[in-house]
């Protein structure tokens, strides 16, 4: 399958969508224009590929809703050149849309089916990541530490340490914390290492889980 007109006409009206949902930056707006969210998708779903909706991928996860997948990216405030962590690599989705903006991504699944698959998929549509790495997200990357920016895209019970320790100075981690529903939260480290905390209302993901399957 490929990307052509129809598809890019679809990612023109998703992104409509999104901008009277309140997304604003139009490097993010323009990151969601240009990645063919399809190609993630198994092909029987091309046609819901571009509606506002988040959706299976394997193994009983879903790719994220693109308005979360905009808000969160939002909210991390991408500059090119960003060292960027994010737990839950699903589809590559979110990824492919960091990537775009020019971070040098790393990113971490504990599914191992849904890693190989994202793989597959980000080449799929010629997009190569820093480093892809089948684990345990509580821990992060203690070995590729520290990022300016962290992202999780799963719904974690807590904020681990792991990835607070791991948060450059002036770095910024977005993630969603809670049980049945989760609170979006911006934790902001400053250049002394404090944390400074906002949240930014509800959203709901599949959760963080604990052991590799
Ligand atoms: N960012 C993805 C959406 C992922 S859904 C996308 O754009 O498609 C959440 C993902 O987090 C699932 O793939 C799930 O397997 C993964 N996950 C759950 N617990 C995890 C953990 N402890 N470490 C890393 N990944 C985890």
């Amino acid at each position: 399958m490929q990307d052509n007109y129809l598809h890019q006409g679809l990612r023109n009206k998703l992104v409509e969508i999104l901008k009277n949902k309140g997304i604003k930056d139009p490097k993010v707006l323009s990151a969601i224009a240009t990645i063919p969210r399809h190609l993630l998708l198994e092909s029987a779903f091309v046609s819901h590929a571009y509606q506002d909706k988040a959706f299976p991928i394997a193994a009983n996860q879903t790719i994220s809703q693109p308005y979360t997948v905009a808000f969160q990216t939002e909210l991390l405030q991408i500059n090119p050149g960003d060292k960027v962590l994010e737990i839950g690599t699903g589809s590559g989705y979110q990824a492919a849309i960091l990537h775009r903006l020019g971070a040098k991504v790393y990113t971490i699944e504990r599914i191992k089916t849904l890693y190989l698959q994202a793989k597959q998929n980000l080449d799929k549509i010629g997009i190569r990541l820093k480093y892809m790495s089948y684990g345990d997200g509580y821990q992060g990357l203690p070995m590729y530490a520290p990022f300016d920016k962290i992202i999780v895209t799963a719904a974690a019970p807590y904020v681990p340490q792991a990835l607070i320790e791991q948060l450059k100075p002036g770095g910024r981690l977005v993630i969603p914390v809670g049980k049945d529903q989760q609170e979006m939260k911006l934790m902001l480290k400053s250049e002394q290492g404090d944390l400074e905390e906002s949240t930014h209302g509800f959203f709901r993901f599949v959760p963080l889980l604990k052991d590799k399957t």
